[in-house]
């Protein structure tokens, strides 16, 4: 499985990964434009695509889709019925959803697809496991704890983009309001630099080869902070596992796992 991520923060966030002639899209949290734009320089073509997933009906996750789905009709729309609904209220697309349910497993050309909730503050929110045998991608952003289902997913991953959101240091001595704070690190926020290396201490996912930190808070956490936390836990592993930090304004280096 390859995988390209397209952006990963609180301004944006899109991802691509492909199995044999199956390309899958995963949000679509920038404008049509910019997405493109980073789509034509990684030598993705929308087109090839046989779905875009959402996670969740956050803008910067789904702010580009009313342009992408008239220029792209065909790419079929994936979702979960709360999360289609209330994504089809805010961007006006109400066609081209393909409804499944929270945790049912099915396929899309090459990849199995398992979605997983997560404890967040939108309708229903997901992650999700792509799968094709040989290797499995967790994708789990935007999620203030990490739940059962979380857990599961993550353990049979030998990729995964999992948040690294915020320090709570810098969280706490940012100037936002006590209750974006609050909001923030709250059960239904997101996971902090801590939690997530937690995470992995706790799961210590047995074909993990590769571990990007996502959707990491350009006011309340610097790339080494999420990377010295995460460091000490992948070391614990004992094996060689990539670990990369992902990047809000630069698509990522593409990752073969
Ligand atoms: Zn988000
Ligand atoms: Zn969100």
């Amino acid at each position: 499985m390859k995988l390209r991520v397209f952006g990963s923060g609180s301004k944006g966030n899109a991802l691509a990964l492909r199995s044999g002639n199956t390309l899958l899209f995963v949000d679509c949290g920038f404008t049509c434009r910019e997405l493109g734009r980073r789509m034509s320089a990684c030598g993705v073509d929308p087109d090839d695509a046989s779905g875009l997933f959402f996670t969740h009906d956050h803008t910067d996750h789904c702010k580009g889709l009313s342009t992408f789905h008239n220029r792209h009709p065909q790419v079929p729309l994936y979702a979960n019925g709360n999360t289609a609904d209330a994504i089809s209220v805010l961007t006006g697309v109400d066609e081209g959803w393909r409804v499944f349910e929270t945790a049912e497993t099915f396929q899309v050309g090459d990849v199995s697809v398992t979605s997983f909730s997560i404890p967040h503050d939108a309708a229903d929110p997901v992650g999700y496991l792509f799968d094709d045998g040989e290797s499995a991608l967790f994708v789990g952003t935007d999620m203030g704890s990490a739940t059962f289902g979380v857990k599961d997913a993550l353990a049979r991953a030998t990729c995964a983009v999992l948040e690294s959101n915020h320090d709570p240091v810098l969280l706490k001595m940012s100037d936002r309001p006590v209750s974006l704070k609050q909001r923030i690190s709250g059960r239904c926020g997101h996971l902090s630099n801590g939690d997530a290396a937690d995470l992995v201490r706790e799961v210590r996912p047995p074909r993990l080869k590769t571990l990007l930190l996502a959707h990491l808070s350009q006011q309340c956490n610097a790339p080494y902070l999420a990377r010295e936390a995460m460091e000490p836990a992948v070391a614990d592993l004992g094996r060689n596992v990539t670990l990369d930090v992902l990047e809000q304004d630069s698509p990522s280096a593409l990752y073969e796992f």
